[in-house]
């Protein structure tokens, strides 16, 4: 097919150290990366594994596990080795666990400065291992575990109190040659997020997780997340982005990749263009476009469907898209790029889209 130009993009990327998280490649050109976490105990290597593979077909570039024990720990090896994706440990309290982690052969670490407390002495310790190991780190601040000294000394988890520990922390791994970290800045409250990314990306060229921390259940979290994340890679700030729902990790993963999609930060796949219906529909849009959306799941071709309620601007948005139903009098007119190809009765408008949607896939895969 013709070449087509470059999806526009809101802003330029901000120029950001490249690291890399084994084979993935975080900052600078890098693509932005989708991660998520583990909900399973790591002790249980075989469902941990299970849920990385699901984790994986679902899009995710990189995942985290918790390591709380020296059974967590000692589960690392195997994990790190079979994962499909880079595996980052989570260390919050242990450095030891700094030390297993890199080891096991894990291709990140992710330390809390505010919860390591013995973690400032042993920077350089940390810094050299790493190093020797081609290891990345993330300093994963967060404003539910503070370092004490910032929370006296700010009142609150504030956007300046979380650079500032950040900033300090980077500092230390600066002072021993060790540039191969990325920074996080996370608070539950997108705007005091966003302001301390904000400031964060003013301080320095590291590369930027981004996240908004306990965001909440599916609904909220999403929209939290997306407008946080929004706000911040509109100007072109973050390199890797983790939603945090109270809802399994494959659906974090999902909207992280909406997310990137919506901003034309990541190829778009399947796009449905649906109408909010209103009293001009002669079909239930809301049933028609969510079995449609269902009945494509995983598409991985750039699709754009439009499943439109009548005649007013069906027509319109289903020439625009590859794939297309207007519909009335109880018909689907079905569009395929721009041509009316055939007129079904209301009951085949769901096969039918789904018919034409995967004989359209299988030619753009032949390209
Ligand atoms: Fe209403 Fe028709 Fe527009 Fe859908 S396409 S919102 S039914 S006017």
């Amino acid at each position: 097919g013709m070449p087509s130009a470059p999806a526009p993009v809101l802003a330029p990327r901000r120029k950001t150290r490249k690291i890399k998280v084994g084979k993935v490649d975080v900052g600078g050109d890098a693509p932005i990366s989708v991660q998520s976490m583990t909900t399973t105990p790591t002790t249980d290597i075989n469902a941990t594994l299970q849920q990385i593979a699901e984790l994986t077909a679902s899009g995710c570039d990189i995942v985290r596990v918790a390591c709380p024990s020296q059974d967590d720990a000692e589960a690392l090896p195997a994990i790190a080795r079979k994962a499909q994706i880079p595996v980052i440990a989570d260390i919050h309290f242990q450095p030891k666990y700094v030390y297993a982690a890199i080891e096991a052969g894990c291709a990140g670490v992710r330390v809390n400065p505010g919860n390591i407390r013995k973690f400032d002495d042993q920077v350089k310790q940390i810094a050299k291992e790493a190093k020797d190991a081609g290891v990345s780190i993330r300093i994963g601040v967060n404003a539910g575990s503070l370092d004490k000294r910032l929370l006296e000394k700010y009142g609150k988890p504030t956007a300046e109190a979380l650079v500032e520990s950040a900033v300090w922390e980077a500092s230390l791994f600066e002072e021993h040659d060790f540039h191969d970290f990325k920074i996080s800045v996370k608070h539950n409250d997108p705007v005091v997020m966003v302001r301390a990314y904000e400031m964060l990306a003013e301080r320095g060229d590291w590369p930027l997780h981004l996240g908004v921390t306990e965001a909440g259940p599916a609904f909220q979290g999403t929209i939290k997340s997306a407008t946080a994340f929004g706000a911040l890679l509109s100007r072109g700030i973050g390199d890797t982005i983790r939603v945090s729902l109270s809802a399994p990790p494959v659906e974090e993963v999902k909207v992280g990749n909406q997310i990137l999609q919506s901003l034309n930060l990541k190829p778009r796949k399947l796009e449905i263009v649906s109408c909010p219906s209103c009293g001009r529909a002669q079909v239930d849009v809301y049933t028609l476009a969510e079995q449609v959306t269902k009945g494509l799941e995983g598409m991985e071709v750039p699709l754009r469907v439009a499943v439109m309620g009548c005649v007013v601007n069906g027509p319109g948005e289903a020439r625009e898209a590859d794939l297309g139903v207007a519909s009335g009098n109880g018909k689907g007119q079905i569009f395929v790029k721009g041509e009316v190809i055939k007129t079904v009765p209301e009951s085949q408008i769901v096969e039918t889209l789904i018919e034409e949607a995967m004989r359209i896939a299988e030619e753009m895969g032949e390209d």
